[in-house]
């Protein structure tokens, strides 16, 4: 159980170290920030959503703990190429599994890279550093102009 623990430590800190989809995306259609004060997390959430309502283009900024980086940077390699629909299934399964609850929860998602934070359901003021990226998502799918708040 150890080691299963040690691997995910080492996906969280890849992904904080070199995370995925980073920077400003020019022709973004939503755009939404989000603030976790408890933990002092900040994030830009740009998304280029076609027509079909796909995710045809995604990107994230931001500066925050390992987790939140992580959790922003495996989110946008999920979302892309994704529909609007599987996305907020995603936003669903991934809040569930993030506070522990997704054992109860049916759902055919399958949340793969996303396990890696399951480890954060244990630590309550970590679940809002996992969670800020999808939150964020949320709010520019609203067209939100308020930035999205953990708190
Ligand atoms: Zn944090």
């Amino acid at each position: 159980m150890t080691e299963l623990r040690d691997l995910y430590q080492e996906v969280i800190m890849d992904h904080n170290r070199n995370p995925r989809n980073y920077g400003c995306l020019q022709e973004a259609s939503h755009f939404a920030e989000g603030f976790n004060p408890l933990c002092g997390d900040q994030l830009k959430l740009y998304l280029y959503i076609n027509d079909s309502n796909t995710i045809e283009d995604v990107s994230f900024e931001g500066q925050g703990c390992a987790i939140s980086t992580a959790s922003a940077s495996i989110m946008t390699e999920i979302l892309l190429g994704l529909g609007l629909n599987e996305a907020k299934q995603y936003f669903h399964a991934f809040c569930a599994l993030a506070i522990g609850e997704n054992k109860h929860l049916e759902s055919d998602v399958d949340l793969g890279k996303l396990e890696v934070l399951k480890g954060v359901s244990e630590y309550p003021a970590r679940v809002k550093c996992a969670t800020l990226a999808w939150h964020t998502l949320q709010a520019a799918l609203k067209g939100e102009k308020e930035p999205a708040k953990t708190e």
